[in-house]
């Protein structure tokens, strides 16, 4: 199928392109286009205006700095999985890299589009969860913080605002008592997952703390399994899985009680990688 009319603009700073989106409501940022695209020509969305921002300086930077992971939204996964910074200050979001797609796609699509799209089973929505990042996003009254954990509303809905881009996302640098886990299930790889899980924590002696389970795949978010969390903090995987407060539907990949047994399997697996010491 071919896309309905559009009109297109290239912005050439943030301001204008938060000024077109304010003037234009239905109008869409173009970033990687690699979800953007393919939902134009299923004619899944129908926006009058699409607002290309790839000619945007300075949102591609990653950087550490005073305890914090700063990444651009216009960061291609290429990049990021690429980046020295990335793999030494967020181990997470590198084990997760690999998983998104294929490098053809990671060499177009941006960690800003990922976020801002919200597919529920996507890797970096959770793993921004898992982290307890927060989101940068402009709009007309300027900058503002949301937190990972009031971003994600519903399906493909976020707390952006529609005059609002993303600029950047922040987390958490690792320390030496991050513990970080991830593991997902797809039918073949790159594609996106069935059940997918994104997990940290902090070693405390020979335990864990500050345990977060962000699992993706299995609801309309990605979700975190609170019960699980304290369970696994105690130290019992088995009562961890037991307690798995998830609940998903089916969806054309699998059933919800597939789904929930499969969410058993990865918190196993990546219950070992938090309580191996960090690699
Ligand atoms: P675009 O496609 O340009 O935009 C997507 C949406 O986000 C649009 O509505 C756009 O307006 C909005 N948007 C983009 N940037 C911003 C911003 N900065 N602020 C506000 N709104 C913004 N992804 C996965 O996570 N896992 C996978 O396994 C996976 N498999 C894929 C397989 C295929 C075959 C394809 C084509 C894509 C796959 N993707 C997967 C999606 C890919 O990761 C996309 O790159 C990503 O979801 C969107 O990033 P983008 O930069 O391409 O955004």
């Amino acid at each position: 199928m071919k896309p309905a009319p559009f009109a297109y603009k290239k912005a050439r700073s943030l301001d204008e392109a938060v000024a077109l989106l304010r003037e234009h409501a239905d109008a869409r940022l173009l970033a990687g286009g690699q979800s953007l695209v393919a939902t134009l020509n299923m004619r899944l969305s129908a926006p009058s205006l699409l607002i290309d921002v790839n000619g945007l300086g300075g949102l591609d930077r990653i950087e550490a700095k005073d305890g914090t992971v700063t990444i651009g939204a216009l960061t291609r996964h290429a990049q990021a999985e690429r980046s020295d910074v990335v793999a030494k200050h967020a181990p997470l979001i590198a084990k997760a890299m690999p998983h998104i797609a294929h490098p053809a796609i990671r060499n177009r699509g941006t960690i800003g589009g990922s976020i801002a799209f919200a597919d529920p089973a996507a890797e970096l929505p959770a793993c921004l969860l898992a982290l307890g990042g927060e989101v940068e996003a402009h709009g007309p009254n300027g900058k503002r913080t949301i937190a990972a954990d009031d971003f994600f509303i519903d399906l493909y809905e976020t707390a952006l605002r529609p005059d609002e881009m993303l600029t950047a996302i922040r987390v958490p640098a690792s320390t030496p008592e991050t513990r970080t886990g991830f593991a997902e299930l797809a039918r073949r790889h790159g594609d996106y997952a069935i059940v997918g899980l994104a997990a940290t924590a902090r070693a405390k002696g020979k335990g864990l703390a500050d345990v977060r389970l962000a699992f993706f795949g299995v609801g309309n978010t990605p979700l975190r399994a609170r019960k699980a969390e304290e369970a696994l903090a105690s130290g019992d995987v088995d009562a961890a899985i037991g307690a798995l407060d998830l609940a998903p539907h089916d969806d054309i990949q699998a059933t919800g009680p597939e789904k929930k047994h499969l969410a058993g399997v990865l918190l196993r697996r990546v219950a070992g990688q938090l309580m191996e010491p960090r690699a």
